[in-house]
């Protein structure tokens, strides 16, 4: 082992800095050449309604297939592509993607309820108004109904926001598409812009949700208090509540119990390939209900 302490620990952490700075570069460069060489893909996660469990739709979930590293989740490349400014032709795929996708199972489940579709937008995509043509375009190509398509924001929207941000939403909407603010309430929204921009849904953040299983086993309504805050936030300006990262039946059930009415998680399922959702829309709501009590089903 080198000497910890002065000289030697400084050149140890310049060695680590190095290798890490040339990770990025090399993990950039990659980045500039996946989407031509067609190695992005998609993930879908169900949307479950929790009061019967049905699924409603899918979360679409982006993933990189790097030809030394593998299968890379978002974390490991979004906010690079965020930083880099490669988000905004990556999100352009991943929203011409989804939309093929939906169209190609809505064909395959024709006479069936139509599925609801949700794209994660970055708060860069929406600088100089380039995602109003990117949705218009992947609807116009693929067909995908506006009104299914929901586009997931980050508070990050807020940050900066202006009345170009503003501007922004309102063609969005005028396209059709229904908005929602993703991992609600670990961010910037004040209330002000959630009733000042046409927001429809608010996504209860995992860790509410996480509280909700402490709760159980603590008995500390402090952290049930803070989602029922947001279901009641959401009744009052009149938008839907969803829950992420539902991993629990207490969960489940206290968020029954609070109201909310739409959720997603492990517990319903996981993000899977293309062709494993088309197998999971097949089965049976049945089962997923079976995992709650009867008292709670109310049989
Ligand atoms: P998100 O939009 O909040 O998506 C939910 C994330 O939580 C997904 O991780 C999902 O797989 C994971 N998850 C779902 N249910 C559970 C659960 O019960 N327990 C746990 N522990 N995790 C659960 P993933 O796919 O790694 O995505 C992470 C984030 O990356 C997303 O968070 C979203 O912010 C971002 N992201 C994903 N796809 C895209 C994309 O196409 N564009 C942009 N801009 N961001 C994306
Ligand atoms: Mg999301
Ligand atoms: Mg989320
Ligand atoms: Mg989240």
């Amino acid at each position: 082992v080198a000497k910890r302490g002065g000289k030697g620990r400084h050149a140890i952490y310049a060695r680590e800095m190095n290798a890490d700075a040339l990770d990025r570069l090399e993990l950039e460069a990659d980045m500039r050449h996946a989407l031509d060489r067609d190695e992005l893909l998609l993930h879908y996660q169900p949307i479950v309604d929790l009061t019967d469990g049905r699924v409603l739709g899918v979360e679409a979930l982006v993933r990189w297939h790097h030809p030394r590293r593998g299968l890379l989740l978002p974390g490991a490349f979004v906010p690079l592509a965020e930083e880099t400014g490669l988000i905004t032709p990556i999100g352009r795929w991943v929203l011409a993607e989804a939309c093929r996708q939906g169209v190609a199972w809505m064909q395959r489940r024709a006479g069936t309820a139509p599925l609801t579709l949700s794209v994660n937008v970055s708060p860069r995509q929406l600088q100089h108004g380039a995602i109003v043509e990117d949705v218009a375009s992947a609807l116009r190509t693929t067909g995908f109904p506006p009104a299914l398509l929901l586009l997931e924001l980050t508070e990050g929207i807020f940050m900066h926001s202006d009345d170009s941000t503003l501007e922004v939403l309102q063609a969005l909407k005028a396209l059709g598409v229904r908005l929602g603010i993703d991992d609600f309430g670990t961010g910037y929204a004040s209330l002000r812009y959630l009733q000042r921009f046409p927001v429809d849904v608010l996504k209860i953040d995992k860790t509410f949700v996480d509280g909700l299983a402490l709760a159980e086993e603590q008995g500390d309504s402090g952290e049930v208090a803070l989602a029922r805050a947001i279901v009641a936030l959401g009744d009052t300006l009149s938008l839907r509540t969803m829950a992420e990262g539902v991993e629990a039946t207490p969960q489940w059930e206290q968020l029954r119990r609070l109201g909310c009415t739409i959720g997603q998680g492990h517990l319903f399922g996981r993000a899977l390939p293309p062709d494993e959702v088309a197998a999971f829309l097949e089965l049976d709501a049945e089962p997923r209900l079976r995992l709650l009590p009867a008292s709670a089903v109310g049989n």
